[in-house]
C-alpha cells in the first residue's frame, strides 16, 4: 500500500526529517512538513489508509490524531501533530491515503513564534502512542513514503458537470 506525502500544492515541503539534531535536545522523533510562506489552516491529508484510533491534545504535540494501518507492511500507528483546531475525525472513522483530511495545519503545542510555527509532526511507530513510544520503534515518515510512493495521486479534479438536457 502506498504512502502520499500529507500536504501539497504551491509552497509545500519537507521540512526537519527524522533523527535530525540541529537545535534539539533530543534527535526528531518524527518528520515535519510545512509551506515555505507560512500558510496555516491547509488541508493535511493522511499518508496511508487507516482506522482513527485517538484524537485528542497533548502537551507539546497540540492537537493530535493516530491513525492504526490497515493493509500495511506492519501493524503501524501513525501520528500527525500541531493542528490549528481539533479534528472532525473520531475514533473508529476509515481514512484513505492521499484523500481524507486529518486535520487543518497550524502550531498548537509549538512554541515557535514565526513563519516556520506552522507545520505538521508526523511520527510513526509499531506502538500505539508514537509520542509517547520507544525510540527503537519509530520509523522515518520520510523514507516510508520514498519507499512506497503512490504512483498517481489519489485526488481527483471534480468532474465536470455535464449540461442538463431540458
Ligand atoms: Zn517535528
Amino acid at each position: 500500500m502506498p504512502y502520499f506525502e500529507p500536504i501539497t500544492g504551491t509552497g509545500a515541503e519537507r521540512r526537519d526529517a527524522f533523527g535530525a539534531t540541529h537545535n534539539r535536545t533530543q534527535p526528531h522523533r518524527g518528520g515535519d512538513w510545512g509551506f515555505t510562506n507560512g500558510s496555516h489552516r491547509k488541508p493535511v491529508t493522511a499518508v496511508h489508509d487507516g482506522i482513527v484510533t485517538r484524537v485528542d491534545y497533548f502537551a507539546g504535540m497540540g492537537h493530535t490524531v493516530m491513525v492504526r494501518n490497515i493493509n500495511g507492511h506492519e501493524h503501524l500507528t501513525i501520528e500527525y501533530n500541531h493542528f490549528d483546531e481539533r479534528s472532525k475525525l473520531k475514533r473508529g472513522d476509515r481514512v484513505v491515503g492521499g484523500e481524507t483530511i486529518i486535520g487543518l495545519i497550524g502550531a498548537s503545542g509549538t512554541y515557535v513564534q514565526s513563519k516556520t510555527a506552522y507545520h505538521v509532526h508526523i511520527a510513526i511507530s509499531t506502538q500505539p502512542a508514537p509520542h509517547m513510544a520507544a525510540r527503537a520503534t519509530l520509523k522515518d515518515p520520510f523514507k516510508l513514503i520514498d519507499d512506497h510512493p503512490a504512483t498517481q495521486p489519489k485526488k481527483q479534479a471534480t468532474p465536470r458537470k455535464k449540461k442538463a438536457t431540458k
